[in-house]
């Protein structure tokens, strides 16, 4: 298995935000699909016993990995298409996110400035259709190639193949761990609308306020992304402080019934209309789109009182109860336990069952 590139017992440490300190039996980097491709022809890889790894920040490690870690340093961005309105780049899927995203805000090209300062890489953003402040990956995407990790083909994926969903996608469910994503393409407007409505009340911030503080209109795609870079900087985690994978779990869906009921309970809950895109991947079709909502998680845990509070190592953001951290020195059996505990309250609280975003390895 794939001894030839690759080395053994390697720490994940380094490459997990959550700095969980596991060991990777078998490690290796890989920097471009034909390497991989190459790889996989050759009966190099067993598809049983890999994970594909960018930056861990979506990814919590449990225990020693016993199998092959690729870790992802595929990296390029080319534009291959431009008209007076729109440029189509093309990505090497191991590129830093908020490094690209910093790149094309700098050329005036927008679609992208909301999702500034995520961590991860290019690749994994298509994986769970990263979001935030009202944007997502699925509103630039155009398609994308992943190397097919039993046959070594590379396979390019439509947007409607990927099946992009809120905080998911084919590559997180049917296709998880079948295929590594090599190259993304994304299209950005040369002519910008800004969603600057994004408003939170725990803590009170609003994202046309932080642009205010920037200066005055017209705004251009660089000052919103570093509005919302101000407003991550105040409200989220730092990683290279604490241990973290930002939101822990993703936001539920729930019946307007029994939104009302909870906002009862839960003091200032807000609720969010559920896209078409979203209501196409929820199994309860029976209930029309316009009766189910999506809650805040964050709200219900701070209301259970987990904003702030620690167990041994591991605790949750005094301005975010949903971003789970960590004083760097605990095992990821302890997060775990930790989440678990998280979930159990909600669940007594509220009957809800509370999904994670983050991936458990
Ligand atoms: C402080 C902080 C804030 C965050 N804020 C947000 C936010 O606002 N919105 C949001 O959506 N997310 C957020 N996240 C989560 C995270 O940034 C994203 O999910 C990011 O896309 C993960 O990228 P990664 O490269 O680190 O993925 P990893 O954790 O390395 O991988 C995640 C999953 O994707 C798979 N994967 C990764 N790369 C590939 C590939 N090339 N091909 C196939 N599969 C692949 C992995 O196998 C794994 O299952 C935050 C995380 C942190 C730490």
């Amino acid at each position: 298995m794939g001894t030839v590139f690759s080395q053994k017992q390697v720490s994940l440490k380094p490459y997990n935000t959550l700095s969980v300190d596991v060991t990777a039996e078998y490690f290796a980097y890989i920097s471009s699909a034909d390497q991989l491709g190459d790889i996989v022809k050759s009966g190099g890889i067993d598809i049983e016993s890999l994970f594909v790894l960018g930056r861990g920040s979506n990814t919590l490690l449990t225990k020693n990995y016993p199998g092959l870690v690729l870790l992802n340093s595929i990296k390029g961005i080319k534009v291959i298409n431009e008209d007076e309105n729109s440029v189509t780049l093309e990505i090497g899927s191991g590129e830093d996110w908020p490094s690209f995203v910093e790149y094309a805000v700098s050329k005036g090209w927008s679609g992208l400035e909301n999702l500034a300062y995520i961590p991860g890489t290019v690749g994994a953003a298509p994986v769970q259709n990263i979001g935030a402040y009202g944007q997502a990956f699925e509103d630039i995407f155009v398609d994308l190639d992943a190397v097919d990790l039993t046959s070594g083909e590379i396979i390019r994926f439509t947007k409607e193949e990927s099946k992009l969903g809120y905080r998911t996608s084919a590559f997180k469910t049917d296709l998880k761990d079948k295929y590594f994503i090599v190259v993304v393409r994304v299209r950005l407007s040369k002519d910008p609308h800004f969603d600057t409505s994004y408003h939170s009340r725990f803590p009170n911030e609003s994202l046309s306020e932080w642009l205010k503080k920037n200066g005055k209109p017209p705004y251009t795609p660089a000052d919103v992304a570093h509005a919302v870079t101000g407003l991550r900087k105040f409200k989220l985690p730092d990683p290279k402080e604490v241990g973290t994978c930002g939101s822990f779990f993703v936001n539920p869906f729930v019946t307007v019934d029994k939104f009302h009921e909870l906002e009862k309970e839960v003091n200032e809950l807000q609720h969010y209309p559920v896209t078409k895109m979203e209501y196409d991947r929820i199994d309860w079709h029976n209930t029309g789109q316009d009766k189910i909502v999506k809650i805040p998680a964050g709200r219900l845990l701070d209301e259970l009182g987990w904003k702030g509070k620690w167990i041994g190592n591991v605790g949750t953001h005094d301005k975010q109860a949903l971003c789970v951290i960590t004083n760097k020195k605990a095992s990821g059996q302890e997060v775990l336990d930790y989440t678990n505990k998280m979930r159990e309250s909600v669940q007594k609280a509220y009957g809800i069952d509370l999904v994670s975003e983050v991936r458990i390895v």
